[in-house]
């Protein structure tokens, strides 16, 4: 089958988008992404489409592109991708220099996502620039701080009835992913007396009151979770990543906290995993009545996606793809996205787009330029079949 799409025409729109550095502002030489959505917001004034521009914190917009359809009042197609990226601390290649090699664009974000948004922007040029209008409206939204605080995507949601479906760009290797885990991080704390070390009968050592906190967690909810596994995403998990408690050698320490990562699966709701783990760990016998457990809400947390396979969009998109790529999967990955937010308020949402989870973050990130230009055609294809 023959691609529409002009190979050097994503590899340059790609090219243009890495050599604008937008490291997240939270990371190590973070800037905002401002510049890279200033690119998009002329990209859809050059092709004459409208652009929005939402302001979701200082010099931090999400552009909302539109390609018009026939019936611009019925709910649109979206593509949603992110700007911006993880840090380039470490990383052993030039991080925006966007140098080719093999077949390959080297750079921060060259798969996570610039390569999934160079490959929207170039479906969109391709059907504004060949008269094509879908059937109903399609959005493009390249949206702000996916890799922290998620900030653009809720934004989104203040116009979510403009939005049927989405697709969301992350590297999936042009496979569909339809569900993913959520997270939630909190910080629990034990809370003792203190004594002085030589009588420690006279206090209540919160540390010993962590070790069967810890203990709870790892000999009684994590086999829990372990014996119900999703059949795409797999079993939850609960990771206990910090610990900090005492504040001398010679005294019983009257505090401890640790930091928990919980990862749900679908049919978990992240919000009632938090209230449930809090109500147990409470009620938790801490071998002393003076002992107590404090349970913080979450300072992190997202939601599972858990999209049906037969919905439209994944069902065009699927059919698309496979017409270029043969078998293509409907999978379930670990990984948090945006389209478990979209999903969240009723929006059928997939995550596509070219490259491997495996080069992002990575210290030589790259993309395939071939999957760049497949994932622009493949999208086409789902642009002009959605909603007719
Ligand atoms: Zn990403």
């Amino acid at each position: 089958m023959t691609i529409r799409i002009d190979a050097a025409r994503t590899t340059e729109i790609l090219r243009d988008l890495v050599q604008i550095p937008s490291v997240n502002p939270n990371f190590e030489g973070g800037v905002p992404e401002l510049a890279v959505a200033d690119y998009v917001e002329r990209f859809f004034q050059r092709l004459g489409l409208s652009a929005e521009r939402r302001e979701v914190l200082p010099n931090r917009p999400n552009i909302v592109g539109m390609l018009p359809g026939v019936n611009n009042h019925a709910p649109g197609l979206l593509l949603e991708a992110h700007m911006d990226t993880v840090q380039t601390t470490g990383m052993t290649i030039e991080p925006f220099a966007a140098e080719v090699a093999d077949g390959r664009l080297y750079g921060r974000g060259a798969c996570d996502t610039k390569g999934s948004l160079a490959a929207m922007l170039a479906a969109i040029e391709w059907c504004a620039e060949n008269g094509q209008v879908p059937a109903v409206p399609v959005y493009l939204a390249a949206a702000v701080d996916e890799e922290v605080h998620y900030k653009g995507v809720l934004d989104l949601l203040n116009i979510h009835e403009k939005f049927g479906a989405a697709i969301v760009g992350e590297p999936t290797e042009l496979h569909a992913v339809i569900a993913h885990k959520g997270v939630v991080r909190c910080e629990i704390e034990t809370v003792g007396v203190s004594a002085h070390s030589s009588r420690p009968s006279e206090g209540v050592n919160a540390i010993d009151a962590m070790v069967k906190v810890i203990s709870h967690l790892r000999d009684v909810v994590t086999p829990r979770l372990l014996a119900q596994p999703h059949p795409q995403v797999g079993a939850g998990s609960l990771s206990v990543t910090e610990i900090v408690g005492g504040v001398a050698p010679n005294t019983i320490p009257d505090r401890s906290r640790i930091k928990i990562d919980r990862r749900t699966i679908p049919g978990e709701d992240s919000e009632q995993v938090w209230a449930n783990l809090r109500d147990e760990l409470t009620a938790l016998d801490l071998g002393d009545d003076r002992a107590r457990v404090n349970v913080y809400p979450p300072f992190v947390l997202d939601y599972t996606l858990d999209t049906s396979a037969d919905s439209d969009v994944v069902r065009l998109l699927t059919g698309a793809a496979s017409r270029r790529i043969g078998e293509v999967k409907t999978l379930g990955v670990p990984y948090c996205t945006d389209a478990s937010k979209l999903a969240l308020v009723g929006i059928p949402s997939v995550v596509f787009g070219p490259g491997s989870i495996d080069q992002a973050h990575t210290e030589d990130e790259w993309v395939e330029l071939e999957q760049v230009a497949l994932a622009a055609d493949i999208m086409i294809d789902v642009i002009m079949s959605y909603g007719s």
